[in-house]
């Protein structure tokens, strides 16, 4: 399954240090969302791992319970 789809046109972003939809031209950052408080969590990288981290609930969520979106980035 892939899970890097552009949200307006449904095609594979590209890695570029950001994501980029090279239909559209525009360039995506990806924020994770507390599966509990929806809250935008915040990223955390360690030993090559990303774990995220809630700081409404105060605790490290499983990257399989994380929702994704993609936001635009503005240029
Ligand atoms: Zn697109
Ligand atoms: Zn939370």
């Amino acid at each position: 399954m892939n899970q890097n789809q552009c949200p307006t046109c449904d095609s594979e972003l590209d890695w570029q240090g950001h994501y980029q939809c090279t239909q559209c031209d525009v360039s995506f950052k990806k924020v994770g969302f507390c599966p509990d408080c929806e809250a935008e969590l915040e990223k955390l990288q360690a030993c090559g791992a990303a774990n995220y981290f809630c700081n409404s609930c105060n605790e490290l969520k499983s990257k399989s319970r994380v929702r994704f979106e993609f936001h635009k980035l503005d240029s």
